[in-house]
């Protein structure tokens, strides 16, 4: 297929399926001990050698290009995390290549930009990181932006593809040209995915975050009752609720805000919008206004988020706004 942004796509795709590998080995890792004590060392390190990669992988080609990623390498410099620093040394060089301390360093903040441009990149190296610690969903999340515009999408979800069937766990679309799946090893085809049909809002499968503190289960849990949905929501942490959405598994995802003042990271949403409108869903704002991505790191135009497969919007959405209504009474 001849689409627009090509070198984008192989190379994005490329970089993300190394860093899931790194991801992965980390995950692989994590012993029973270290949940138990809720260490978080695992996804430090996963997260920052993810970005390293990736952000050396984009911006070796790309070099104009910024990128507003999710991590700094602060921390990582200090004296204390030497220990962090060798592990993601040793992940580096045995998915990428041979890196020295300040490499790393420097790569991990070419993912430093701040402030909207006319081409840009976001990315979060490790979305869905309390899913990573409990061995459950994450994702990769990476996107091109034009014009305010995402044009490429990215998403893996490395344990995505063992729950369902077809085994897809990377996902991609760009704009104009659809949304695809495949698996994670490089040789694998790549297949068409489509929202489903559903308009019978009481047949609808929903999702929504795992944590509590990211998106009000109870609010949804009324919202899901209004429209007749019997079944429990699936609680699922990441951006595979976008994959999920995208690949016909579920019809809506709900992020309901918690608390005032918190504005919707761009990274945690880039890669999964695209690749849900290009299969055929809608991603809006709980006032029905899309995404707006000109806002730098933060989609600070924009309260909540409604995901569905298009079908459902309108229902989900007024449905959504009279029962937040009834709650700010
Ligand atoms: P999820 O996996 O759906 O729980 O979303 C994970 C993302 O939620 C993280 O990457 C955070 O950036 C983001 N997050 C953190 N605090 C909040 C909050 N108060 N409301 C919404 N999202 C949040
Ligand atoms: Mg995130």
């Amino acid at each position: 297929m001849s689409h627009p942004y090509a070198d984008e796509l192989y190379l994005g795709l490329a970089t993300v399926r190394t860093a899931a590998a790194i991801c992965q080995t980390v995950q692989a890792a994590i012993t029973s001990e270290a949940l138990d004590k809720k260490d978080s060392s695992p996804v430090t390190v996963a997260d920052f050698a993810s970005q390293a990669v990736i952000c050396h992988a984009i911006g070796n080609v790309f070099a104009s290009d910024p990128m507003i990623a999710e991590e700094d390498s602060f921390a990582l410099r200090q004296p204390e995390n030497a220990g962090f620093l060798r592990e993601i040394h040793g992940l580096i060089l045995r998915h990428y290549g041979p890196a020295t301390n300040d490499e790393i360093f420097n790569w991990i903040d070419r993912g430093g930009a701040k402030t909207y441009s006319s081409r840009f990149w976001t990315l979060d190296p490790i979305d869905g990181t309390k899913g990573f610690l409990r061995r459950d969903q994450y994702a990769i999340s990476l996107a091109l932006i034009v014009d305010g515009q995402i044009q490429l999408g990215i998403l893996a979800c490395p344990n995505l593809g063992t729950k369902s069937q077809s085994g897809h766990s990377l996902f991609y679309a760009i704009r104009g040209h659809g949304a695809f799946a495949t698996r994670m090893d490089a040789d694998s085809e790549m297949q068409p995915i489509r929202v489903t049909q559903t308009a019978d809002a009481a047949a609808a499968r929903f999702c929504e975050s795992f944590e509590s503190s990211h998106s009000s289960h109870s609010e949804s849990s009324k919202i899901a009752d209004r429209l007749g949905i019997q079944s429990a929501p699936v609680r699922m942490d990441s951006q595979a609720k976008y994959a999920t959405i995208a690949s016909g598994e579920a019809e809506i995802y709900l992020r309901l805000p918690t608390k005032t003042g918190y504005f919707e990271k761009i990274w945690d949403h880039a890669g999964g919008v695209l690749i849900v409108e290009e299969a055929g869903g809608r991603v809006t704002d709980l006032a029905g206004k899309p995404l707006d991505f000109t806002q730098g790191s933060e989609l600070r135009r924009n309260r909540g988020v409604i995901v569905t497969n298009g079908a459902l919007h309108n229902t989900v959405l007024s449905v959504t706004q009279a029962v937040l209504a009834t709650e700010n009474e």
